[in-house]
């Protein structure tokens, strides 16, 4: 049992980062383990998630399993946990909840956690106390040992626990079924350095560790030739890409430049920590038209004082500094934002000023969120001064004025003609297909489904406050 230890996580020595190319092969006893037996994965959290989750699907079907999208069929569950809030820790244990009686109809069934909640301690603990019928825990650095995890869970017939709590390793050559057809994750880099004082990714994730620009352009140029059109550069902190080489020069802006001339049609990054935005980058956007008018640049909050106190490193007027710059330089970009409202002594005057910042930079759109306590963070230690009431009232004098604007950049849209990668069916059913603007806009759109998987020009016929409708003009 390899438990996790978020004090080891934390911790950032000299050790080097080892590159590990090997091909993924896996031993024969383990391939057969799944035949006749299903799968089903529940992702948590953020885009780096999704990406992981595509590698356990292709690992478990290197083992024989077949995907269903019914729980309750499934042979294997595997929760891929997101620790950001805590919310998602509840939402996790209520799905663990659900479970349990399966366990009582098929005593075979195995039933696994992994992601980001396993690599904490009072996570596992919880498990080990509580959720003892569980099968496995994989920690983040160790995920393409999956196959191995499960074979020793099933030989032991017991909760297995393999978390690893270094500063992390890069892993390249893990398998990976993609969701989309169309559009890919690739991860530029894994971990963070940052430690914003609220934030747990940097224990959880370990160190800042980028990967060989070789290896991204050479995964890229594969999914240019198997026909995506789109690819995101992953990582918690994107714009730092590279910080972390000790013998080479080479930043976030001469990845993308690399990236931009594989020719691939569209490249979007996420997520930029806006400390680490440089003026190359914005050139070298400007420069070349597949890389996407669209940033997501995180503010958190418009206080000076509570920026202090969550380590961000700027402040609002540098936020506006660099908000200005991108939005002179680029023509039409889209900038959205996330926010913490209730962070440990926001007065009613920081909170106004967060309501300012919104109202000067008029946002198309922001993720918005209470501040919720992470167990061995400096936050958490802070003295959590506000009432869960007042915090639900903030948010959602917030979001009204979030909306608003998310609303008046679509409606800046209508009846403009606007590129859109057409990625399927929407949701809305009736035939309606569904894509993404350049600009990153949701786009429902009336069309043909010849133009799934193509970019095509879509006239947008009405607006919401977060999506579009449109119809597809002018295509093949
Ligand atoms: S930069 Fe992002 S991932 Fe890193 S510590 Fe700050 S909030 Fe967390």
């Amino acid at each position: 049992m390899k438990m996790p230890n978020l004090m080891e996580s934390k911790k950032r020595g000299q050790s080097k980062v080892e590159i590990i190319r090997d091909d993924f092969v896996l031993d024969d006893s383990l391939k057969k383990i799944g035949k006749d037996k299903k799968y089903y994965i529940k992702t948590y959290g953020c885009q780096m998630n999704l990406r992981d989750s595509e590698s356990f699907k292709a690992l478990l079907e290197e083992m024989s399993y077949t995907a269903t999208d019914n729980y309750e069929d499934a042979d294997i569950l595997l929760l891929n946990t997101c620790a950001i809030r805590e919310n998602v820790h509840n939402k996790v244990f209520g799905m663990l909840g659900r479970i349990k009686h399966l366990k009582g109809k098929k005593p075979n069934i195995i039933v696994g956690l992994a992601g980001c909640m396993s690599q904490e301690e009072v996570v596992v603990e919880k498990i080990l106390k509580k959720y003892k019928w569980m099968d496995f825990v994989i920690g983040t650095h160790n995920m393409h040992r999956l196959p191995q995890v499960i074979d020793e869970a099933i030989k032991k017939r017991g909760l297995e626990v393999e978390v690893w709590s270094k500063e992390g390793d890069i892993i390249e050559n893990v398998p990976v079924k993609r969701d989309s057809k169309y559009k890919a994750w690739v991860n530029i880099m894994y971990g963070c350095d940052k430690f914003c004082t609220y934030c747990i990714v940097p224990y959880t994730r370990g160190k800042q560790r980028s990967r060989m620009p070789e290896d991204i352009i050479k995964e890229v140029k594969e999914l240019v030739s198997d026909g995506y059109k789109e690819v995101t550069l992953l990582g918690q902190n994107v714009n730092a890409y590279g910080k972390d080489f000790a013998n080479l020069k080479y930043n976030m802006s001469n990845l993308l430049e690399d990236v931009s001339k594989t020719g691939i049609e569209r490249i979007r990054f996420v997520t930029s920590h806006p400390w680490d935005f440089t003026d190359d980058m914005i050139e070298v956007i400007k420069q070349n038209k597949n890389i996407m008018p669209y940033f997501h640049l995180p503010i958190q909050s418009g206080s000076d004082k509570v920026l202090k106190l969550m380590g961000r490193r700027y402040n609002r007027q540098s936020y506006l500094e660099l908000f200005n710059k991108i939005k002179k330089a680029i023509r039409n970009a889209t900038i959205t934002t996330d926010i913490i409202v209730g962070f440990p002594n926001e007065t009613e005057e920081d909170f106004k000023e967060t309501l300012d910042i919104v109202d000067e930079c008029k946002f198309d759109g922001a993720y918005t969120f209470i501040y919720s306590p992470r167990a061995g963070t400096p936050a958490a230690k802070m003295q959590d001064n506000l009432s869960l009431m007042e915090k639900e009232e903030r948010l959602q004098r917030l979001n009204a004025l979030v909306n608003k604007y998310s609303r008046l950049s679509n409606e800046k849209l209508l009846n403009q003609t606007v590129p859109v990668l057409i990625e399927g069916y929407s949701e809305k059913g009736n035939d309606t297909l569904m894509g993404y603007t350049d600009t990153f806009k949701l786009v429902n759109v009336v069309g043909d489904k010849k133009h799934i998987g193509k970019i095509v020009n879509v006239e947008i016929t009405d607006v919401k406050s977060w999506s579009l409708n449109g119809r597809v003009v002018d295509a093949d």
